[in-house]
């Protein structure tokens, strides 16, 4: 029983709690990896908000620069410059690339000088730079042809019109995005993309978030902008106008241009301030109490930043939590998160960790407590059913022996085998005997149902009970003579009165004289003495029997209990005797005592008030 209790119910207990145990410890990482997606999402839409900005910003320098200058002036360029806050340093190129202004014939301010110090060179066509671009989409086929079957099907079955127009961003798209979920897919790329010398963009932060697009540990992760060797011409032979970005020194500078319809082409440097400041106002609130979230610019410094509360170091906003590059035209720009309280994680998974580590310790005490109540129930009943099985056997048996004995006499006497008159009054006397052994069986299966619905009734009436346990005694004298027993009786010769109900009384002395025989082994001798003490009868009644091991000795007088309740018991009993005189002695104000015996055997006392004269 207590094995299938283990294998039903504490095994798969133990087994859950060990997978919720495991599931905790991963707690952790579970919600690095959720913060991580929310951040990186949120910082995915920053990014987006600032690329449409720098188109914005292309629309509106193209909108307000001036056109058809032709070579004469640049007298327009005060006018533009007062127009657009974004308008830095203006310039013109000829046809041929020659730059008409800023020049140095003219009085040249501070920053045309650094300008045409930086730039020269560049826009004349003597020297390239490095272009950026997405690697996802300058690898965009080779991505594409790895995706599953199952898209490029779909591709294959739409209209040849429709792929055309749709295809070019749905792939970039696809490009992109499966570059970014995609580790294998990536390292292959780079790999070609080092092979054929195009170096990847250094950057200026390196994410902390373990979880993240590159798992390896804190590994620096790569950006996604390549660069490609171009000079000016190159670059204008592609388009019509565009920004493109500089690095000088470190320093970012952007440069818009648009060429008109004569050739000649004007452009302008972004002015930083106002682009820093366009850029600001796109961003959310900066501060949230679970992450700071800010742009860095080319140098990895934060556009903005929350003020420090007291006595918090400076954060190196170099390792961010999460952090996304913009565009190629803003390279080595990025949209960081940073955790307001880096201990958040741990703090956060140790509290699910305790709620999940209460919730186990409950089910667990319930299941078992549960499970233990259930099988103490299913123990307690498989008891009482052996119980009534034992019982039931045992009665049977009981009532079989004197009945075997009283049809030996009784036959003997018939076939007259036995001439003796003395013997054959001696037959009669022990069938007496028996038949009396066997009414006190039946009475105590009769009185035990009786007593148990408390309908036993007794007839009370004043008694000598000394002459009653004497004439009990000398009625079993014959049957205790004939199995060999040794029986003494002695009394204080005089009587004592006791108010008692006859036939209880005395078919509680014979359960415990008929015990007394049962339970003695080669010692056959039993002693009955009647005496008083102060206003109470005793009886006692004594054998030499093999006594009752002390831990049964208080169990005894409970229904149904018997020091060896198996049915392969050597002597057998229905486990009813002592516990029904106690109810009946105890019914007349009297009490029944055990007490071991010296040398061996037990005693049984009956203790009876003595009635009033
Ligand atoms: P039973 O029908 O089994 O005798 P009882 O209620 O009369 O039932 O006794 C309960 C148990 O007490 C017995 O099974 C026996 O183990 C023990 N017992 C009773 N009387 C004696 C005795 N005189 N000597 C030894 N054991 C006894």
């Amino acid at each position: 029983m207590g094995l299938l209790f283990v294998l039903v119910v504490m095994v798969p207990c133990v087994f859950l709690a060990l997978l919720a145990a495991r599931a905790i410890n991963r707690e952790e990482a579970y919600i690095e990896k959720r913060l991580e997606g929310t951040l990186l999402a949120e910082v995915t839409h920053v990014a987006t908000l600032v690329d449409a900005e720098l188109k914005k910003i292309l629309e509106e320098l193209l909108a307000s620069a001036p056109s058809g200058l032709g070579e004469s002036s640049g007298d327009f360029f005060p006018e533009w410059e007062a127009a657009s806050s974004l308008v830095s340093v203006p310039f013109l190129l000829s046809p041929e690339n020659e730059i008409l202004r800023p020049n140095y014939n003219q009085d040249l301010s501070d920053e045309e000088l650094s300008f045409l110090n930086w730039n020269r060179a560049f826009l004349t066509g003597q020297v390239s730079i490095p272009v950026y671009k997405n690697i996802a989409l300058v690898y965009k086929d080779e991505i594409i042809n790895r995706l599953d079957k199952s898209y490029n099907e779909q591709i294959a079955n739409q209209e040849a019109m429709d792929r055309q127009a749709i295809s070019q961003e749905v792939m970039n798209q696809q490009a992109i995005s499966q570059f970014e979920q995609d580790e294998s897919i990536r390292k292959k790329v780079y790999q070609q993309a080092k092979e054929k010398g195009q170096a990847p963009l250094s950057r200026t932060v390196n994410p902390s978030a373990k979880v993240g697009l590159v798992s390896a540990e804190s590994k620096k992760q790569e950006s996604v902008f390549i660069s490609e060797k171009l000079t000016f011409n190159e670059i204008a032979a592609q388009a019509e106008h565009g920004v493109i970005p500089r690095l000088i020194d470190d320093r970012l500078i952007l440069l818009f241009w648009a060429r008109d319809e004569e050739g000649n082409t004007v452009g302008c440097v972004i002015d930083e301030e106002e682009l820093h400041e366009r850029i600001i106002s796109l961003l959310p609130n900066v501060y949230s109490p679970v992450r700071i979230l800010t742009v860095l610019d080319e140098h990895g410094r934060p556009l903005v930043t929350p003020t420090p509360a007291p006595g918090e170091e400076e954060r190196d906003w170099r390792r961010p939590f999460v952090a996304r590059e913009i565009s190629e035209t803003l390279p080595r720009w990025e949209v960081a998160a940073y955790l307001t309280d880096p201990g958040i994680i741990s703090s956060r998974a140790s509290f699910m960790a305790l709620i999940m580590w209460a919730l186990i310790v409950i089910l667990f005490v319930s299941i078992a407590g549960g499970g233990g109540l259930v099988l103490k129930t299913l123990q307690n009943e498989m008891n009482l059913a052996r119980q009534k099985t034992t019982f039931v056997a045992n009665v049977s048996h009981e009532l079989k022996t004197p009945l075997t004995s009283i049809r030996m006499f009784a036959e003997m006497l018939r076939e007259k085998r036995q001439p003796d008159k003395k013997k054959q009054r001696r037959y009669l006397d022990l069938m007496v005997s028996e038949t009396e052994r066997l009414t006190r069986l039946i009475n105590n299966v009769l009185d035990f149902s009786q007593l148990e619905q408390d309908r036993k009734s007794y007839t009370l009436k004043v008694v000598d009970i000394v002459r009653l346990t004497e004439n009990m005694l000398e009625s079993q004298r014959v049957r205790f003579e004939h199995n060999g027993f040794e029986v003494h009786f002695s009394c204080d010769d005089r009587p004592l009165k006791v108010k008692a109900d006859e036939d209880a009384i005395k078919q509680t002395l014979l359960n415990l004289l008929s015990n007394a025989e049962k339970y003695s082994e080669a010692r056959k001798v039993i002693e009955i003495v009647v005496s008083q003490e102060e206003n109470h009868a005793l009886i006692d009644i004594k054998d030499r029997g093999k006594g009752i091991p002390p831990k049964h000795a208080g169990k005894i007088f409970k229904e149904f209990y018997r020091v060896d309740d198996s049915l392969t018991a050597r002597v057998r009993g229905t486990g009813l005797g002592l516990s029904i005189s106690l109810r009946i002695i105890r019914d007349h104000n009297g009490e029944i005592l055990y007490f071991p015996r010296d040398e061996g055997g037990s005693v049984f006392q009956v203790k009876l008030p003595l009635a009033e004269e």
